[in-house]
């Protein structure tokens, strides 16, 4: 019994130290990540589903690991976010971001109502100096605030309630767009929410992806959508897959579409060919 009691500390100190070993190798990665320059952004359009016009593009981060291979946001932001290293990464991120945007407009490849928007993580809402980096950039880069736009998830939103206010509010006077990301997957209402200087709600893929077979999550679709109308924001529906899913979220006058039906995520140059071909049609 006691040789089995053993073993079994054993191996229970393996495994945290097994975990820790990969949680170490993955930083150390991350930050050679950031020196070597192995991220890349990738851009999913974003369309109006009354005019089908394209209205924007979601920026989204891509490692590509030399020893790695590719690897998922899902997989590294976390990490990152708990390091701390969600900073300079998330820096770049905006960098990044408006530097595509401007090569947009330069090449008079969309609307000069087309927003660029990318998603803000807690530790960087928190950051003192993200207001103004991201004034820098879009200075640097000539991009007017309209065309600029922040997702913030719900648990964000939920803590410091007066302090959150008081960022929102520079950053809304400042006229750039804020979002909230993943909408529904929290604990928070639109009652909640309503305090909050906040102008999009996105609907969660989640409650998208089964529509039509869950007639619930339609219901609660349906509902979102018409509830956030009353409080006056523009919905976003994510991840819409198919023309059914369209044809719903328009019956409920949802107001933007993204997702694989109308595109997947894009590097640089397909999105030039995307917005030459979109603009044409
Ligand atoms: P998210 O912000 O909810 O982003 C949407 C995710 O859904 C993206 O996954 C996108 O590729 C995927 N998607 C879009 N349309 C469809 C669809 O029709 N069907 C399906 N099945 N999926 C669709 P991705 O790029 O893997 O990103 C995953 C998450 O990682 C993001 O979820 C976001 O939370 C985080 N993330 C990505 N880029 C960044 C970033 O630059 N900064 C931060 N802080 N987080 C990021
Ligand atoms: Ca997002
Ligand atoms: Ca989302
Ligand atoms: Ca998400």
């Amino acid at each position: 019994a006691k040789d089995t009691g053993r073993n079994n500390y054993q191996f229970f100190t393996d495994d945290i130290n097994q975990k820790l070993v990969t949680h170490l190798d993955l930083v150390r990665d991350l930050r050679l990540a950031i020196s070597n320059e192995e991220f890349h952004l990738v851009f999913q359009p974003q369309l109006c589903l009354n005019s089908y016009k394209l209205t924007g593009f979601e920026a989204l981060i891509r490692w590509t690991c030399p020893k790695r291979g590719f690897v998922p946001p899902d997989q590294f932001i976390n990490t990152a976010e708990d390091t701390g290293l969600i900073i300079p990464i998330g820096r770049l991120v905006i960098s990044k971001a408006c530097e595509q945007l401007k090569s947009l407009i330069q090449e008079q490849l969309v609307a000069d109502n087309v927003v660029m928007t990318v998603n803000i993580s807690a530790k960087q809402f928190q950051d003192e100096s993200l207001i103004s980096h991201i004034k820098d950039e879009l200075q640097r880069n000539n991009i007017p605030a309209h065309q600029f736009e922040i997702e913030l998830t719900e648990s964000i939103l939920m803590e410091n309630i007066d302090e959150v206010i008081i960022k929102l509010k520079q950053i809304q006077q400042l006229g750039i767009l804020i979002s909230i990301d993943d909408f529904g997957t929290g604990y928070s209402s639109l009652g909640y929410l309503k305090q909050l200087p906040v102008n999009i709600i996105k609907v969660d893929r989640s409650f998208v992806s089964d529509i039509p077979e869950s007639k619930d999550d339609m219901e609660i679709t349906a509902a979102v959508i018409a509830m956030a109308h009353k409080l006056n924001y523009l919905v976003v529906a994510e991840g819409v897959e198919t023309q059914e899913q369209l044809n719903f979220l328009r019956s409920c006058k949802c107001n933007y579409g993204q997702g694989y039906l109308f595109s997947k995520p894009l590097a640089s140059q397909d999105l030039l060919a995307f917005c030459k071909n979109y603009s044409a049609t």
